[in-house]
């Protein structure tokens, strides 16, 4: 199947971009790697009247160093911020997901902006934006807006941004070097979809003990989840493996998950837990898997 009949406007500006959204509002759809927007077309899901293809924007695709961390164009493609060196250098948890983020060919194509604006709730970079507090910088005519990321995402597929705006980049603050930051999932098949996934950090005291553990769900309930409780937990105390135990009991409590044809409630419940032990575990031992 084809998608029905539409109009295709390629913008090289970002001014250009906004006034084409200013107006066509919800009849309009930005076109980024086209990796989900393109299917759902074809599958007629969704029918855009208006195509404004981003990639003539060569202002979106740019990966910057700033004073409150990294900032990643909307457009810059998966595989360079994956490859980055200030990704490198500065934010590596985005690295460790992205590298899990399906295929090598889709990654290519997909961009960072298309991610977290398609907002699948099993997408692994949500996870790490709701995880490290990102600042989400969205764009319409009349002027910006900042959104943290754990107001942006409002469930599965639908985020704060409106019929005229667009996300314009997205800011991570940089991580501690010292820190232990890794990204784990459960799929049913290598490269496949996530039934659970999670996005960790764990910051150290000079003494060993935790300054801070930020740690965040994705494919488990409708949007990343934040799991407040465990972190709470965890802050300021030494990482023993009563902790652990009790870090994978508050996490399996914590979370409210979806039934769905990949998995039941219950079994994402447990991942969940699972995978916050394997975590704890790694930055105990400070090893990646
Ligand atoms: C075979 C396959 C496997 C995949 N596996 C995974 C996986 O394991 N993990 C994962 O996270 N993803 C996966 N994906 C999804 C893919 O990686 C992209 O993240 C996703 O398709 C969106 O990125 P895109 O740049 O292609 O956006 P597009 O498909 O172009 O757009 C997606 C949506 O976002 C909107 N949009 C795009 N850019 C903006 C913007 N700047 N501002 C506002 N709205 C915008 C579009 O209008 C559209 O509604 C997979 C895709 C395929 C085809």
């Amino acid at each position: 199947m084809k998608p029905p009949a539409f109009a295709y406007c390629a913008p090289e500006r970002v001014d250009e971009v906004l006034a084409l959204l200013a107006q066509h509002g919800a009849d309009a759809r930005l076109l980024a790697g086209g990796q989900s927007l393109v299917p759902l077309m074809n599958l007629r899901m969704v029918r855009p009247e208006v195509l404004i293809d981003l990639n003539r924007c060569a202002d979106l695709g740019r990966i910057e160093r700033t004073a409150a961390g990294v900032n990643y164009g909307a457009m810059v493609r998966q595989i360079e911020a994956e490859r980055s060196a200030l990704t490198g250098a500065h934010c590596p948890l985005i690295a460790r997901a992205l590298a899990q983020a399906g295929p090598i060919a889709v990654r290519t194509r997909a961009t960072v902006g298309g991610t977290l604006a398609h907002a699948d709730r099993a997408a692994e970079l949500p996870g790490v934006a709701v995880a490290l507090d990102a600042t989400m910088v969205l764009e319409r005519r009349s002027g910006r807006r900042e959104v943290p990321a754990r107001e942006f995402f409002q469930g599965d597929m639908t985020t704060v941004v409106e019929s005229d705006e667009m996300l314009r980049a997205v800011v991570f603050p940089t991580i501690d070097a010292a820190a232990f930051a890794d990204f784990f999932e459960v799929g049913l098949r290598q490269e496949g979809i996530a039934i659970a996934g999670l996005a960790a950090y764990v910051a150290w005291t000079p003494g060993g003990g935790i300054a801070a553990a930020r740690l965040a769900a994705i494919g488990v309930e409708s949007a990343p989840v934040r799991l407040t409780t465990v972190e709470a937990a965890l802050k300021g105390q030494t990482l023993t493996p009563a902790l652990i135990v009790e870090a994978r009991h508050l996490a399996t409590a914590a979370v409210d998950p979806i039934d769905d044809t990949h998995a039941t409630a219950k079994y994402r419940k447990h991942v969940t837990g699972a995978l916050v032990k394997k975590a704890l575990e790694g930055a105990r031992d400070g090893t990646k898997h």
